[in-house]
């Protein structure tokens, strides 16, 4: 099979080699769109956007009426590939023996992949619906369980998502 030649395919044109006349383009479709009804931005943030259970923003921790629910196993940790999050256990007399004394998690690192969530054993650490993340410094990105504990009446829609998908 003959293959194309690289470098006669890559070759420009006169006009293309100027780039105006592909710059002229580009603004006609601009403009085009411009008077095209109807509009499709948003004026955020006066109209915010509301995403579906389906959506993976920052991960959080599920805080039922039992308190939290991680047990610090620490598989999220070991399963985050951007080492972003950081468990340490300790004891207590409730059910489940242990529980996460610290649990942090650096958002400059998180990638938002949602292993964490698919790995816990316990439902206890999901997507939330969460994508505004404003941070003045390194010290403040990293979430500690006081930021990171979300009360359940507010992740309903993501575990019955996950109820439905999590093993597909
Ligand atoms: S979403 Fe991914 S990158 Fe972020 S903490 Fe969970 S496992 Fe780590
Ligand atoms: S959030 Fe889940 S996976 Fe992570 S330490 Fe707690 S129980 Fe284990």
């Amino acid at each position: 099979m003959n293959r194309p030649d690289k470098s006669e395919s890559a070759r420009l044109n006169f006009w293309e080699s100027i780039y105006l006349p592909e710059i002229a383009k580009g603004l006609g479709i601009t403009i085009k769109q411009f008077f095209k009804f109807p509009k499709f931005t948003r004026q955020y943030p006066e109209e915010r956007w509301e995403p579906t259970g389906s959506y993976r923003g920052r991960p959080v921790l599920v805080d039922d009426a039992d308190g939290e629910r991680c047990v610090a196993c620490g598989l999220c940790s070991r399963v985050c590939p951007a080492v972003a999050i950081e468990v340490q256990a300790s004891e207590t007399e409730r059910d489940k023996e242990r529980y996460p004394v610290k649990f942090e998690i650096n958002m400059l690192r998180c990638i938002f992949c949602g292993f964490c969530e698919e790995v816990c054993p316990e439902e206890a650490i999901v997507m939330s619906k969460d994508y505004e993340l404003v941070f003045e410094n390194k010290r403040d990105a990293i979430l500690g369980k006081e930021n990171l504990l979300v009360p359940i009446a507010k992740l309903e829609e993501r575990l019955e998502f996950l109820r439905q998908f999590k093993n597909y």
